[in-house]
């Protein structure tokens, strides 16, 4: 079983743990270094990304998670966690600290002038099923996206009409909604399957390194 993190400074941490237990994943809550080295993969919860950031840079943990996911570590980051895994933050404290990894620039609270919160049906690329019925509280979007980016969400309709919301890129995923706080399981079940494969390979290769 893959045994997926849930970094636990401050946020939705048990929804999250719950979502993945679902999915088959052996599920841990991490605060520290050690823990984050024992995990074969890590989501970011919704939460405050200012606040999340401080506790990580003070638990010591925010430089190994930058340099993991870096390295390959799947990361799945939704609202505060999106905010989290950005190379770049419009609308943050000029002192917030980031995870990056993430080749977009995000704007938090991008919806909150005109609603605070609110939910969308939404289709979500490569997930069968129908659409996602996303929930979004004081929410970030994803304002400009790398090359590497792929966009699996966006908005239709209203005044945020296309904004995207979902992405990904290799093993990073990130999305602006909270998946865990509804019964559909599909985001964390794509993510458990990204943390599979990318298991499958890193066992492939230490295979193919013994025999070359
Ligand atoms: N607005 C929050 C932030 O900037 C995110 C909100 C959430 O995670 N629900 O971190």
């Amino acid at each position: 079983r893959p045994v997926v993190g849930v970094l636990a400074l401050q946020g939705d941490v048990r929804e999250h743990l719950t979502a993945l237990r679902e999915q088959g994943a052996d599920a841990v809550p991490v605060r520290r270094p050690e823990e984050l080295a024992a995990v074969d993969g890590l989501v970011l919860p919704g939460g405050e990304s200012t606040t999340i950031a401080k506790l990580a840079a003070r638990s010591g943990v925010l430089a190994p998670l930058r340099a993991a996911v870096r390295t390959g570590l799947p990361a799945y980051g939704s609202c505060a966690g999106m905010i989290l895994l950005a190379d770049h933050i419009l609308d943050a404290p000029p002192d917030q600290e980031t995870v990056g990894g993430l080749d977009v620039t995000v704007r938090r609270n991008a919806f909150g002038r005109q609603v605070d919160s609110f939910e969308s049906e939404l289709v979500f690329e490569g997930l069968t099923g129908g659409p996602v019925r996303a929930v979004f509280i004081r929410a970030p979007w994803v304002e400009k996206a790398g090359q590497e980016v792929e966009v699996l969400g966006r908005i239709v309709g209203g005044g945020a009409d296309g904004r995207i919301v979902a992405v990904r890129q290799g093993n990073l995923v990130a999305t602006s909604f909270h998946p865990e706080l509804t019964g559909d399981r599909r985001v964390h079940a794509l993510f458990v399957d990204i943390v599979r494969r990318h298991l499958a390979q890193q066992a492939d290769s230490a295979h193919h390194g013994a025999v070359g």
